[in-house]
């Protein structure tokens, strides 16, 4: 059977990973659970996320005659863990024996569209148990979660969580631990910590019960970093595989038909330059076809900005995010190909000197030897930006994000 939970944690407390951690443990009685539980995130531009818009499901091999008793479990785990009192935790629960393909189908929808509660609730009812809190909307994540059979693509977080008397009260990490760990297992681990920025990235600020999260491609990388970290008392581990670093919310589109609150990939080439404005956020414009759209590089995106900075009118690129007031929130942007720029300048006399204006459309002269000239000099600027992939750096990035690590071709990695 599959187990999916959702919506279980507030901005004050709890995570529904961790709630996951606690039931696997407990469900050890009536079963085996089948590989790894899968961490969902879904579309990250819900208004109704906590923090990551994340949801779990586990597979259980249960031992026959306990169905009844396993749903009891998780209800009670549910009832017993999930923040009810906050007003935005409505939490979902649902279980089913099988996968239909509607209900993959309608997983890949919530990573990527915006879905209802009542889809959700008719469909999961049809195929299996489904309990839903409050408003229900938990139900969606839940089923989401179930349905996210991670075929095309996953990846690995190994969640170390905090002793619950701690939760609230600052984190204890040693931060070189940190790099360390980095340095021994990256790129087979990524997102631990940025050294551009020189800041570990792995750890929450909140007040959740989550320590820290290793993420990569390889469980035993990911192990080995794990056991490198040097912090407070761990209470408790387990390893998620997830859709982090896959990119699955990006939707391939036309300027036309982009939706407010979802992801794309979109190709135009740059309308308006880049600019920054109050808050250091830097925006420029791409069009095609006569129909434009702004990216946005946010302040922090910190060192990426310095690539979008050097964008001219006519770049061709490809920009990779969410759409926000009409305007891409960038992720990633492909550099496709650079239009040559030119500086006027005053031009250089045969006697080496630099000719000065005589006034308005009256040419230049040279004050040295007095050789007149008509036009000013186009001088060819080196763009000193590179063709290829870049991306926001690690501290900036979304938990779904793919990190160029993970991609082959010409990709510049922000570390
Ligand atoms: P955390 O990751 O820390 O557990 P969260 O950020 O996942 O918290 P939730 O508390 O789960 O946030 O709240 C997100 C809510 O939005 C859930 O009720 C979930 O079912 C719902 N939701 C998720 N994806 C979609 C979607 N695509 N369309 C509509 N609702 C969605």
């Amino acid at each position: 059977m599959y187990i999916g939970i959702d919506d279980t944690d507030s901005k004050n407390g709890m995570c529904t990973t961790y709630l996951a951690a606690v039931l696997v443990e407990r469900l050890q009685n009536y079963g085996e659970v089948v590989g790894h539980p899968r961490l969902v995130r879904l579309n990250p531009n819900i208004r109704y996320k906590t923090r990551g818009n994340g949801a779990i499901a586990v597979q259980l091999e249960e031992k026959s005659g306990y169905a009844a008793r396993i749903e009891d479990v998780v209800v009670r785990t549910v009832e017993e863990m999930a923040e009810f009192d906050a007003p935005n935790t409505n939490p979902g629960i649902v279980i089913l024996d099988e996968i239909p393909e509607e209900v993959k189908n309608f997983s890949k929808r919530a990573v990527q569209d915006i879905v209802a509660i009542k889809e959700a609730i008719d469909l999961a009812g049809r195929y299996g148990q489904v309990r839903a809190f409050k408003n229900g909307r938990g139900v969606i994540g839940a089923l989401a979660a179930v349905g996210a059979t991670l075929e095309e693509d996953h990846s690995y977080e190994l969640i170390a969580y905090r002793q619950r008397e701690r939760c609230g009260t600052p984190r204890h990490i040693d931060e070189r631990s940190a790099f360390e760990a980095n340095k021994a297992t990256y790129p087979l681990t990524w997102d631990t910590v940025d050294i551009t920025n020189n800041t570990i990235v792995f750890s929450p600020s909140s007040p959740c019960p989550v320590l820290f999260g290793i993420r990569g491609d390889d469980v035993d990388a990911i192990q080995k970093a794990f056991e490198m970290i040097r912090s407070e008392p761990v209470e408790r581990h387990i390893v998620f595989k997830t859709n982090q670093g896959t990119d699955a919310h990006l939707m391939q589109g036309g300027m036309t038909s982009v939706k407010e609150e979802r992801s794309y990939i979109l190709g135009g080439a740059v309308s308006a330059p880049p600019h920054t404005i109050e808050g250091g956020h830097v925006i420029f414009s791409i069009a095609e076809n006569g129909h434009k759209i702004d990216c946005a590089a946010y302040e922090p995106t910190k060192n990426f900005r310095d690539v979008v900075r050097k964008l001219c009118v006519g770049d061709e690129v490809t920009v990779y995010g969410a759409v926000k007031g009409h305007t891409i929130n960038l992720e990633k942007i492909e550099i496709k190909s650079l239009v040559e720029c030119f500086v006027r300048q005053n031009p250089i006399c045969k006697c080496g000197k630099r000719m000065k204006s005589v006034g308005c459309n009256q040419g230049y002269r040279c004050k040295k030897c007095g050789t007149h000239a008509e036009a000013s000099e186009h001088i060819l600027i080196d763009r000193e930006l590179d063709l290829g992939l870049y991306e926001v750096p690690p501290s900036a990035r979304r938990h779904i994000s793919k990190p160029l690590i993970r991609m082959s071709g010409n990709v510049h990695p922000s570390i």
